[in-house]
C-alpha cells in the first residue's frame, strides 16, 4: 500500500533522508527506531506529505506523491497521523475535536459525525470524556482522543511518531493497549517508537534508520535476537 523508491529529502545543505527505500503491505505493522536525528519523522511525515521529497518516488494507496493538490487531499483522507505532543485544539471539547475533520474534510451530518465520534471513542476506551476539554484530561487520555480522531477520519494507513514518549510510565501502557488493539483489528501502520516490548508484540517488520539512512529490515524475532549491522546492534544494547 506504500512504495518508496529512493526517496532522498533535504532541508538545505543537510541531508536527512539518503536513498530510502520502503514497502509497506496492506494490514502490515512496521516499526521504526533508531537515534535521535537519524530522519524517522522526516520518514513518515513524508508519506503524508507533511514534508516533500526531492528525488525519488513514493506512491501511498496507488498515488504518486506530488504537488497536485488532488492528490494531497487523497493523502490527507487515507493517512492519519498521531503525535507525540497530541496537537489537539484546546479550546474545542473532545466530541468537537472528533467532529471537525468528518465534518469539515468528509462533509458528514452532525448526528453522523457524532455518533462516528462516540464509537471511536468507545474504541479507545473513553466515550465518558467526550464533554472536556483537552486540559482536563490526563495524557494518556489526550493521546488516546487524538488516536481516536484520526481513526474518525476512517483513514487506511495511520502512522504514529513517538506517540508515548510525552507520556508518564503509567499512561504509557494505556496508549499502547489501545494502539495493540488497532493492529489486531488489522489496521495497516507505521509507528516510530522505542517502546521494544511493543515492537516484539506488534510488528511484522522493524526499520533501523541511522544518519537518513534504513540500516536495516526485518522481523522483530530475527533482528532482536541477531541484528545483522553493527549499528544496529549497538543501539539495541543501548535502549533495551
Ligand atoms: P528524534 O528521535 O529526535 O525525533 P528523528 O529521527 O525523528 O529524531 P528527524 O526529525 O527526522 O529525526 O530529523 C532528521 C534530521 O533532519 C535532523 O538532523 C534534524 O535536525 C533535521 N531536520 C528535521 N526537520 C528539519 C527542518 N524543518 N529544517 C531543518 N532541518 C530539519
Ligand atoms: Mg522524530
Amino acid at each position: 500500500i506504500i512504495s518508496m523508491r529512493n526517496v532522498s529529502k533535504f532541508f538545505g545543505d543537510f541531508q536527512a533522508l539518503r536513498d530510502v527505500n520502503l514497502d509497506v503491505r496492506l494490514g502490515e505493522r512496521v516499526v521504526i527506531c533508531g537515534p535521535s536525528g537519524s530522519g524517522k519523522s522526516t520518514l513518515i511525515r513524508c508519506i503524508n506529505r507533511l514534508e516533500a521529497h526531492e528525488s525519488g518516488e513514493i506512491i501511498v494507496d496507488g498515488t504518486v506523491l506530488t504537488d497536485n493538490p488532488k492528490n494531497l487531499d487523497k493523502i490527507r483522507g487515507n493517512v492519519g497521523m498521531v503525535f507525540q505532543q497530541f496537537n489537539l485544539f484546546p479550546h474545542l471539547t473532545v466530541i468537537d475535536n472528533l467532529t471537525l475533520g468528518p465534518r469539515r474534510v468528509l462533509g458528514l451530518s452532525d448526528a453522523d459525525a457524532k455518533s462516528r465520534a462516540m464509537k471511536y471513542l468507545e474504541r479507545v476506551q473513553i466515550p465518558d470524556q467526550a464533554d472536556k476539554f483537552p486540559r482536563q484530561l490526563s495524557g494518556g487520555q489526550q493521546q488516546r482522543v487524538a488516536i481516536a480522531r484520526s481513526l474518525c477520519m476512517e483513514p487506511r494507513i495511520l502512522l504514529f511518531d513517538e506517540p508515548t514518549s510525552a507520556l508518564d510510565p503509567e499512561m504509557i501502557a494505556e496508549v499502547l493497549e489501545v494502539m495493540t488493539e488497532l493492529a489486531a483489528s488489522g489496521m495497516t501502520m507505521i509507528v516510530v517508537t522505542h517502546e521494544m516490548g511493543f515492537a516484539r508484540r506488534v510488528a511484522d517488520t522493524m526499520v533501523f534508520m541511522d544518519k537518513g539512512e534504513i540500516v536495516e529490515t526485518g522481523a522483530p524475532e530475527d533482528v532482536f535476537t541477531a541484528p545483522k549491522s553493527k549499528r544496529f546492534g549497538t543501539f539495541l544494547q543501548q535502549i533495551l
